[in-house]
């Protein structure tokens, strides 16, 4: 009904392929089950057990049978009756011993692998993030994390039941008939020589299905976290298209691989199966040539099912690793990659600062061969209040993400008080500035809480001190349950300019000396507007404060406004002197600044 064709989804996705060639690090990998390795041995011996007592019940039979049809002896019979309830009992209790420590070995990986994969994210620069959809990311957190358990826990020990399975019952059966274990392993490697064979194009059918997930998923993100744009533009059935190809796409890959594996399946019954009749086949022609007891031939035939289905599940478990192959390199491509700002070697705690900002003649560019920034020279001094203005994609937020270091420049340097920042600690320098975004990031917790996060360890009476200079103390009081009132997705919903205020008060409680703010763009009304602004005039008091301007409040309590364009200060100076040149803040002002203050004093007359 769209017209999405195949591929339409995978098209708008800017994120590289997750690399199906990222070296698995196997001592790596093992590591994590090294804590476990106590739980593991135990699961493992029980195992052991199991299987050897699941390889012993076929002799009780066949000496149950041998007492029926031979002997005819009923005290015998009921010995061997009371003993196979016995083995069952055991088996029954030593696969409960194994099936719950593996189990909770493998809930203890998931875990850790996700806790160690979250930390790593969060460890991981801007531009990881900036080259990548949150669902993806989200998708190997969660789907692909399950399969590396799987390949770590239940492989491992379907592995070993099924080899034990199947050495035990080709040694018994070569005890009991020697001739017979010949024509069993030439069947055995017929059959594994199949699954081998066809074994490598399950990681390849996999990887394709978790892949085309990982494009439903970013789909639906999209759609849920944009739903209010979706809705505005009335585009709920765009997004269900959306969404739907990509889920086609997911099942075709998914068709494909159920087609491939249900066609292996019922390949590997048949041979199984087929083995079996020739094994009856085989030894019935050994009891007719009186060189094998009848009542022998049960035993056979439980093992020779013990050898099928062992060799079905060896086959069945080559495809489960080959799958969870393709999963284990989508965690490790994350786990491999590395910050691309992180501390130098013995970097230094940035001692508290006065808060002077020094761009010494820096440029950067995201794409190495585009400049963004060029050669950009500028001293902030302690306490100035320094606006930024441009056009769009002149290069303000660039400039402004250089000082927390959210990315280096690729000359030059900026240097707070003196120190470049490159050689001190992130968390130092962090520490000590303060950052207002244009959207309030509220997280799921009290108001409180979502205050607190300026400073962990902030007191009751901090935090609503804090929000008093924000201007929102007012209103939290008149919420549900003041400071325990949970916003956030599933909590109250908050007006713009309280969210603001809220994210105010969280800068007030850090007291940064450096406060970056990238103001609002968004308009309130005047009254929730002269709030928003006397918290922020508060906040910027005494402290060194950049700001991307929006508004003309802002430029004209600026000390300075600084004028970029294509990556360069174009012009700076007071808001009059700028008037005064008629150069190209002149332009932007009447564009951009003085349009606004008509919207805002229209809304006043009204
Ligand atoms: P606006 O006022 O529209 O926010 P801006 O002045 O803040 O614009 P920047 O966001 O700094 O401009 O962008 C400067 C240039 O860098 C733009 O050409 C933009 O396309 C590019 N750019 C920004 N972020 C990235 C990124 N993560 N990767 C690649 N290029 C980027």
């Amino acid at each position: 009904m769209f017209g999405f064709r195949r591929g339409s989804v995978r098209s708008r996705r800017d994120a590289p392929e997750a690399s199906i060639n990222t070296p698995v690090n196997w001592r790596r990998l093992f590591g994590y089950l090294r804590p476990y390795r106590g739980r593991m041995a135990l699961a493992i011996g029980a195992l052991t057990v199991a299987s050897l007592l699941g390889l012993s019940f076929p002799l009780v039979i066949m000496q149950l049978l041998d007492s029926v049809l031979n002997q005819q002896d009923q005290r015998q019979l009921n010995l061997f009756a009371v003993a196979l309830v016995g083995i069952f009992f055991l088996q029954a209790t030593f696969t409960f011993f194994q099936s719950y420590n593996l189990n909770y070995v493998g809930e203890r990986i998931i875990l850790d692998l996700r806790t160690v994969l979250y930390r790593h994210l969060q460890t991981l620069s801007l531009d990881f993030y900036a080259n990548r959809r949150i669902g993806e990311i989200l998708s190997r957190l969660s789907s692909d994390v399950t399969q590396v358990r799987s390949l770590l826990t239940n492989n491992i020990t379907t592995l070993l039941s099924s080899l034990l399975s199947l050495i035990g019952s080709v040694v018994i059966v070569f005890l009991l008939n020697s001739r017979l274990v010949g024509f069993v392993l030439v069947l055995a490697l017929v059959i594994v020589g199949i699954a081998v064979g066809f074994g490598r194009y399950f990681q390849k059918f996999s990887t394709a299905v978790q892949d085309a997930l990982a494009d439903a998923t970013v789909a639906a993100e999209e759609g849920l976290q944009g739903v209010r744009v979706v809705k505005s533009f009335a585009r709920e059935e765009y997004e269900v298209g959306r969404y739907n190809a990509a889920m086609e796409q997911t099942l075709a890959a998914a068709l494909r691989l159920a087609l491939f594996r249900s066609a292996f399946g019922g390949l590997m019954a048949f041979l199984g199966f087929s083995a079996i009749a020739a094994i009856l086949w085989y030894s019935g022609r050994e009891v007719i040539e009186g060189r094998l007891e009848f009542a022998t031939i049960s035993g056979f035939l439980i093992y020779a099912i013990a050898i099928a289905t062992s060799l079905g599940q060896l086959s069945g478990l080559y495809g489960q690793f080959r799958q969870a192959l393709g999963s284990v390199q989508r965690v490790f491509e994350i786990l491999h990659t590395h910050p691309t700002v992180a501390d130098l070697p013995g970097a230094k705690e940035l001692p508290t600062i006065e808060g002077a900002i020094t761009f010494d003649a820096i440029s950067f560019g995201y794409e190495s061969n585009l400049a963004v920034i060029k050669q950009i020279s500028l001293a902030i001094q302690p306490g100035e209040i320094v606006a930024l203005v441009g056009p769009s994609g002149a290069g303000k937020s660039t400039l402004f993400n250089l000082i927390p270091r959210f990315y280096d420049p690729t000359a030059g340097r900026v240097l707070i008080d003196g120190f470049d920042v490159r050689t001190v600690t992130q968390q130092s320098l962090r520490a000590q500035i303060g950052l207002v975004p244009q959207e309030t990031i509220l997280f799921g917790g009290t108001i409180r809480e979502n205050i607190a996060y300026g400073r962990l360890d902030a007191s009751e009476a901090e935090i609503i001190a804090a929000a008093q200079a924000a201007n929102a103390h007012d209103f939290i009081l008149e919420t549900p349950r003041g400071y325990e009132t949970v916003v956030g997705e599933r909590g109250v919903k908050l007006s713009g300019g309280q969210r603001q205020r809220l994210a105010i008060a969280r800068a007030i409680l850090k007291d940064p000396r450096i406060l970056l703010l990238d103001e609002a763009t968004s308009s309130l009304d005047s009254e929730s507007e002269e709030l928003v602004q006397e918290a922020l005039n508060r906040l910027m008091q005494g402290r060194t404060s950049v700001i991307i301007a929006h508004r003309l409040s802002t430029v004209k309590i600026a000390h300075r406004i600084i004028v970029l364009d294509h990556g360069e200060i174009v012009e700076q100076g007071a808001h009059d002197e700028l008037m005064a040149r008629n150069g190209l803040y002149a332009h932007l002002y009447n564009l951009q600044f003085r349009a606004s203050d008509n919207v805002r004093l229209a809304e006043v007359n009204i």
